[in-house]
């Protein structure tokens, strides 16, 4: 059996997302469904106590401020037992989603914090606290403190050439030796041209 942390950098959360969200979507709307069946009587008789309370006096205000002893005043049922039951497991079920979403964050950041050697500890321990903001501010600190190779997109420390696939990160000009992106083919200040067997000279003066 592999250890925990190897399945954590092993996951395709892609992919997860993907099957996740499509069960996510159906757990909702058959519980949704479900729990409204279950409660058709209960629904019902809020809504004919509510149109009673509306004839019975006009100031509906008043009737939600007095919420206590609403049950006993316009006869709302309990649910039966099974009923109870039923609407627990739903419930349960929600619950369990929620919570697999909400651990899918500090599991991103884990693997993603892992891949750029950032913090694997604090980048998982805020996904876990603060979810949404947590992986925010992990975008926004990596994007600062890391580049991504265009070549493989592995992230990692700022440097020269690639860690994983030996690409080069900068380019410099061979005559004025302006720092250019990987990818360009003249030097925007001289206007050299950066490709490797190009003879070295301007692009205007090139016939
Ligand atoms: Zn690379
Ligand atoms: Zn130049």
């Amino acid at each position: 059996m592999k250890h925990w942390k190897e399945r954590i950098l092993q996951m395709k959360f892609g992919k997860l997302v993907k099957r996740l969200t499509i069960l996510s979507i159906c757990v909702i709307l058959l519980g949704g469904i479900l729990s409204v069946v279950l409660l058709q009587p209960q629904i019902s008789q809020i809504t004919s106590a509510v149109q009673q309370a509306e004839q019975i006096d006009g100031d509906r205000e008043e009737h939600f401020r007095d919420r206590e002893g609403w049950d006993d005043r316009y006869g709302i049922s309990e649910p039966t037992l099974p009923v109870k039951g039923t609407l627990l497991a739903i419930g349960a079920v929600f619950f369990v989603l929620f919570a697999v979403w909400w651990l899918l964050v500090p599991a991103w950041l884990y693997q993603a914090a892992m891949r750029s050697q950032m913090n694997t500890l604090l980048w998982p321990l805020l996904g876990l606290i603060w979810s949404l903001w947590g992986l925010l501010l992990f975008l926004v600190i990596r994007s600062l403190l890391r580049q991504r190779c265009s070549s493989c997109s592995t992230w990692q420390r700022k440097a020269s050439f690639c860690r994983t696939c030996g690409a080069k990160f900068h380019v410099t000009c061979p005559v004025c030796g302006t720092d250019c992106t990987p990818g360009d083919q003249y030097c925007s200040h001289c206007g050299s041209s950066l490709l490797p067997n190009d003879v070295s000279k301007p692009a205007e003066e090139v016939r």
